[in-house]
């Protein structure tokens, strides 16, 4: 690996580039001005597929693509290039991402042969009672849209950027100041508004008029940042400046700490918001005393690979390996191709029972990991997939105290909370030279989070809090406890093969993303699929409701077959966005000969970008 001065001096090469590409957006440019004419160097092509070697990035978008691969140009690894592209996403996917917000981050380390996770999950302020999501002046919990999604209630301690100081002293070859430069440098000079930036900005519109300092930042004259056009953020800028400066204690400390207690306490709405906007708990302490969690993987095995997942506070980890366990069981090979998907169907709304009656945040609660992925549960699980006819949903849980892999009666229902699925939050994968992987998914939960933006700082606020059940219930583990992390669906995933990666996968998509993963596994494991494949087709998602939540393709292709099984399809989408897609997901295949397939989406989400550093 090369030297820190020697990786300083080829960044600098990196800086020579941005500063080109900041010199096209040297004329002075209003927020939102078209785009000047003439060469732009602000990277917006996007190749949703990278074959090459010598390390991968893929990303959501092209300028977080670039600046990833910009790092591993440089020398740096795979650690130094997720932050820089996380970094970035901030920036070009600021409804998505940013510092406001958590994650989970899964890294591959390739001279142990070890998998290591940093929960960066927000957290419930040591203050906000168990009763914060019921309305004092009702008695009545709180609707979740528009009072928890849009309001200071639901802002959790953001835990994003302790993650990249953790990753980066843990693994990483670059400073915090260091990895956040490309990213400064696009907040500074801008980037090109497309589609997807417009319609999420649209689809928010009430939402963030309600903020004085949101309305200004996104919202300028009244409209969504027109496409084509250049988005600036210098206040953002300012703020990763001032991070490079000092570190994360001017992020958990000092004035900016105690701004962004201040509007979550006391959300700076305008005068004209019709939102009611319930006041939140976070103090400069919460921020103060946040600390990113080192979690043991989960890890199990499928047909001969190691499945290592993010454990809980997230539930993806547990609820992909339960359900892949229970797969196992069958020759899912050799079924017709609906035969196999509604295997795949009936084996979520199993694990997802499971996942509501189990876990939470095992800092508060005592989540049975590994139980719930013994192949002997599984067995016992399997005892209630028909294969044959969907069962009646929800399906009751599995008993984890006891089993012996026999079929007898499972027991009474536990806890389902209604989930809520949109394609926000994002999801990259970064591989170098050395086989590093990493695998991040990083959120501020819905499309815009809170809607509160920090003011003079450019960045948004969280609402992570909704993921907490929104009626506290004593025996539900995600109910609300002050400290406590709200369970999360968030799967980044890394599969070895003997030992060696095979594929590093993760998505969006709130509780969709655990069975976007899993059907991307199934997908390609399974039904025969290459990873490029894998990843295009229509997806569909059972989390132990009646009805299934399927893209419109699905349901073209696999409706008459799955109905005839017993299934209800219903079109995906919900009340917040315009799109009925299902994820957004980006995966790295490791090939013969160091050879990477890095793809991202070919259409969902407007397409993702991937890059290779030497091309096939
Ligand atoms: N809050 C979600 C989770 O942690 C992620 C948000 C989303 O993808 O919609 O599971």
């Amino acid at each position: 690996m090369l030297s820190r001065t020697h990786l300083r001096t080829s960044l600098a090469a990196v800086t020579v580039t941005g500063v080109l590409a900041g010199l096209v957006a040297a004329t002075p440019l209003a927020q939102g001005a078209p785009a000047p004419s003439g060469v732009d160097l602000r990277p917006t092509a996007k190749k949703p597929t990278a074959i090459g070697k010598g390390g991968a990035v893929t990303t959501v978008d092209p300028e977080a693509t670039a600046a990833g691969l910009k790092v591993l140009k440089a020398g740096g690894n795979a650690v130094d290039a997720a932050v820089a592209a996380a970094a970035t996403l901030g920036v070009t996917e600021p409804y998505s991402a940013g510092i406001g917000g958590g994650g989970y981050f899964v890294y591959y380390n390739a001279k142990t042969g070890k998998v290591r996770t940093i929960d960066g999950r927000e957290t419930a302020p040591r203050r906000m009672p168990q009763d914060a999501f019921i309305d004092p002046a009702t008695g009545a919990p709180y609707n979740f849209t528009p009072e928890l999604v849009t309001s200071g209630v639901s802002v959790g301690t953001p835990g994003t950027l302790a993650t990249w100081d953790k990753a980066l002293g843990n693994w990483g070859t670059l400073s915090l100041g260091e990895a956040l430069a490309p990213a400064t440098k696009v907040a500074r000079r801008g980037f090109k508004v497309d589609e997807t930036f417009r319609q999420q900005t649209l689809d928010n519109v009430q939402r963030f008029m309600a903020f004085k300092d949101t309305k200004k930042l996104f919202l300028p004259k009244g409209d969504a940042p027109k496409v084509g056009s250049i988005f600036r953020n210098p206040e953002l800028a300012d703020t990763y400046d001032l991070i490079a400066q000092k570190g994360t204690r001017a992020f958990y400390r000092g004035p900016l700490a105690r701004l962004m207690a201040d509007v979550v306490r006391k959300p700076r709405t305008t005068k004209k918001t019709k939102l009611p906007v319930p006041k939140g708990y976070l103090t400069p302490r919460d921020l103060r005393d946040y600390k990113v969690r080192s979690q043991k993987a989960t890890r199990s095995t499928y047909r001969g690979h190691d499945v290592y997942g993010m454990a809980p506070s997230s539930s993806g980890g547990t609820t992909i390996g339960e359900a892949l366990n229970i797969l196992e069981r069958y020759d899912l090979s050799a079924m017709t191709v609906p035969q196999a998907l509604h295997h795949y169907l009936e084996a979520s709304a199993l694990a997802f029972a499971d996942r509501g009656t189990y876990v939470g945040d095992p800092a508060f609660v005592d989540v049975p990991v590994k139980r719930l992925l013994d192949k002997k549960f599984a067995a016992e699980r399997a005892c209630s997939l028909n294969p044959d006819a969907a069962a009646a949903k929800p399906v009751a849980a599995g008993d984890v105290t006891s089993y012996d892999g026999v079929c007898s009666p499972t027991k009474e229902q536990g806890v389902t909370d209604p989930d809520t699925e949109n394609i926000s939050t994002t999801n990259l994968t970064v591989a170098d030279k050395w086989g590093n992987v990493v695998e991040y998914t990083l959120t501020i939960e819905q499309t815009g989070g809170s809607g509160i933006t920090v003011p003079g700082h450019g960045f948004l606020l969280n609402n992570e809090l909704t993921d907490f059940s929104t009626v506290y219930d004593a025996a539900d583990p995600n109910r609300i406890q002050p400290g406590k992390r709200p369970r999360s669906s968030m799967s980044p995933t890394i599969v070895l093969k003997d030992g060696k990666p095979f594929l590093a996968l993760g998505s969006p998509g709130g509780s969709t993303i655990i069975t976007t993963v899993l059907q991307m596994l199934v997908n390609r494991i399974d039904l025969g699929m290459t990873i490029e494949e894998a990843i295009a087709a229509p997806r569909a998602s059972q989390r132990n409701t009646a009805s299934v939540s399927a893209e419109p393709a699905f349901i073209d292709a696999y409706g008459v077959a799955l109905t005839a099984l017993g299934h209800t399809l219903a079109p995906a989408g919900d009340a917040f966005t315009s799109a009925a897609e299902i994820g957004a997901a980006t995966a790295i295949e490791f090939g013969p000969n160091k050879l990477l397939t890095a793809v991202a989406e070919p259409s969902r989400r407007g397409k993702g970008s991937a890059a290779v550093v030497d091309k096939k």
